[in-house]
Formats: C-alpha cells, structure tokens, sequence
C-alpha cells in the first residue's frame, strides 16, 4: 500500500506542492447550509466561512484559496447539497516553437 491516509474532518491543514494550481473549484454559495464539511475535510486550505448571511441564513462557506487546490476531490464527495464542483482548468496553449510539427 503506501501512500499517506487522510482522516476524514481532519482538523489542521497540510501543504501540497503536487497538482496544484490548475483547478477550478466552483462553490454554490447561495444553496449552501454551512455544514462546514468541505472546509473540514479538504485537507489544504481552500475555503473559509463568509462574515453576511446568504439567501438562506447560513454564513456560508466560498473558496478562499483556489491556488491550494489539488483535485482530491473529497470536498465534491462529501456537500449533501451538492454545492461544490471542482474540474481541471483549461490547459494553456502551447508555447511558440514547441509545437509539434506533424
Ligand atoms: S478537491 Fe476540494 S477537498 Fe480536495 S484539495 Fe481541492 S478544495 Fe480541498
Ligand atoms: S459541504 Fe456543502 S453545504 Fe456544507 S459548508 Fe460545504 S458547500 Fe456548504
């Protein structure tokens, strides 16, 4: 096996250089109950809590600190409301002169 276990509502945060920076984590702040579920289970530091209420009461939860994303998914796994939505983002274009020629 091998590999490092995450637990789950891990409370304190790592740091992970792998991966990161290339996703767009989209968060649904209008239909999110501030469970906190994402927040505690992404083990990097990607959300934080708003200070107003949404349209429905809870100070909800948005993203923070996209660049810290690293596509575990676990945040998309775990909202009972489906709020959360991470995808890769576009890939950008080829530098001049390393295309390749076919
Ligand atoms: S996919 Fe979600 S839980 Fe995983 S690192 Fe990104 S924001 Fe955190
Ligand atoms: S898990 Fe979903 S409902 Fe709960 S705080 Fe996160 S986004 Fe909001």
């Amino acid at each position: 096996m091998g590999g490092r276990a995450i637990p789950l509502f891990k409370a304190e945060k790592t740091q992970v250089t792998k991966n990161v920076g290339i996703w767009d984590v989209e968060l649904a702040e209008d239909d999110c109950k501030a469970c906190g579920f994402c927040s505690n289970i992404c083990p990097v530091d990607v959300f934080a809590s708003r200070e107003v209420p949404n349209r429905l009461g809870w100070f909800s939860v948005y993203v923070k600190h996209e660049q810290n994303c690293f596509g575990c998914m676990l945040c998309f796994q775990i909202c009972p409301d489906f709020c959360i939505d991470v995808t890769a983002k576009t890939r950008p274009a080829a530098k001049p002169g390393k295309e390749k020629i076919s």
